[in-house]
């Protein structure tokens, strides 16, 4: 294993909170961000989960007869929950054979007349096939709703993701960019299907002191603590205890409860939002750059794959995703990475059918290819704080394994 150092690198980028930002303001962070991304009004929900089960429930109104949802067998478990609190059913679409994306022939199949919705994602900020999506959900009559919650700021042929679907969301929880500890941003094309979000949000999203409170406080404890030498503390230290746990479900935070809360977002922390917002373009900008000097020197790295957008697309980088040739050299490498502090993690650590704990919510389902992605993918952060000698030092390391 490679030593630990003092600090440690979070395993995203996460555009990190400053003082200033704590002190109350304008709480102008929908409209803000809807500005930078030239997006029509992004309406605030209090997670990427809670704005997708809104979405859902909008959608079913329109098509109450239609009850599955298919989304990748490879994604946030949240989903799942999602689907499944908005008394829907999952069902699962295999990827395409080492890639993130859906494959379209399976797509094509898990569709029929009880489609009420596809949900295509931009894992890890890459660029999915919404096209094939489109076609799919057409076809029978279906909606898309694009995953973009690990995706704020992608853009596809010029335009930011999720207006190319139905509906689309992006995440602000903790870790993915821009944060508020927890929330969510919806965004829709059409004037109307905005307006339905609108009001399925005002009638089942309620007030909550508590849940206010209780986020603010973690807020401010994001806010403390997401910096290297914090890091260790709320982030390092967890992970390692669970690794010898033999537990990589919560080292990776993968073990979500059944149901999400839903309530609305205090003026705080819109404002705080608001404020960080205001360095949101640079920072992304920032990682983009960082992400074109690295690539080079990732493919120059025999047996290694990094998942990269589709031509006329321009994806976010909270990380780079890798494929390695196979699990035992992807856990060999992992042994050597995911606890030094380096920012070297795990995305999701299995396919949705392989949680014991989902086993109520998502089918068991043969999804080779996305068992498959699971076994031979890593991740490298891609925080600025990962400097040209941790990011040589993580590549050495890989060059043993590929
Ligand atoms: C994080 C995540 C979600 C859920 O978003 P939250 O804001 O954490 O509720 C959904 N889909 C993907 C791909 C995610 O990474």
């Amino acid at each position: 294993m490679l030593p630990r150092r003092h600090h440690e690198l979070p395993p995203t980028a996460g555009l990190p909170l400053r003082l200033g930002d704590l002190l109350s303001g304008a709480a102008t962070l929908a409209a803000q961000v809807a500005a930078q991304l030239g997006t029509p009004p992004l309406q605030l929900e209090c997670s990427g989960t809670a704005s997708l089960l809104i979405a859902l429930t909008a959608l079913h109104e329109l098509q109450p007869l239609r009850h599955q949802v298919v989304i990748p067998a490879f994604t946030c478990p949240l989903v799942a929950i999602a689907v499944h609190q908005a008394g829907l059913e999952v069902k699962l679409c295999d990827l395409r054979a080492g890639h993130y994306d859906m494959d379209p022939v399976a797509l094509q199949a898990a569709c029929n007349e009880q489609t009420l919705a596809i949900v295509p994602t931009h894992l890890g900020g890459r660029v999915a096939n919404v096209d094939a999506a489109l076609a799919a959900a057409r076809a029978v009559g279906a909606y898309v709703i694009e995953d973009a919650a690990q995706a704020l700021g992608a853009r596809h042929d010029g335009r930011s993701v999720g207006l190319l679907g139905d509906v689309g969301f992006f995440s602000l929880a903790a870790g993915k960019g821009l944060s508020i500890y927890e929330g969510g941003l919806l965004l829709a094309r059409d004037p109307l299907l905005r307006d339905r979000l609108a009001r399925t949000a005002a009638r089942i999203v309620p007030r909550s002191i508590g849940w206010e409170c209780r986020r603010s406080l973690e807020l401010l404890g994001y806010a403390a603590l997401y910096r290297p030498r914090g890091l260790r503390l709320a982030y390092g230290n967890p992970l390692r205890r669970a690794l010898r746990r033999g537990d990589p479900i919560s080292a990776v935070g993968d073990d979500f409860p059944l149901t999400v809360p839903l309530h609305r977002v205090g003026r705080w922390r819109q404002a705080v939002g608001a404020h960080a917002a205001a360095r949101l373009p640079a920072f992304l900008d920032q990682l983009s750059a960082q992400t074109q000097r690295r690539l080079p020197r990732l493919r120059r790295i025999d047996g290694i794959e990094v998942q990269d957008d589709p031509p006329g697309a321009h994806g976010s980088w909270p990380f780079l995703l890798l494929l390695l040739p196979d699990q035992q050299r992807r856990d060999a490498a992992l042994a050597q990475l995911w606890q030094a502090g380096l920012g070297v993690s795990r995305l999701y650590i299995h396919a949705l059918p392989d949680y014991a704990y989902l086993a109520d919510v998502v089918p068991a389902q043969h999804v080779p290819h996305a068992r498959d992605f699971a076994a031979r993918s890593l991740s490298i952060s891609n925080s600025p704080w990962v400097t040209d000698e941790d990011f040589e030092a993580i590549c050495g390391a890989l060059e043993a394994f590929g």
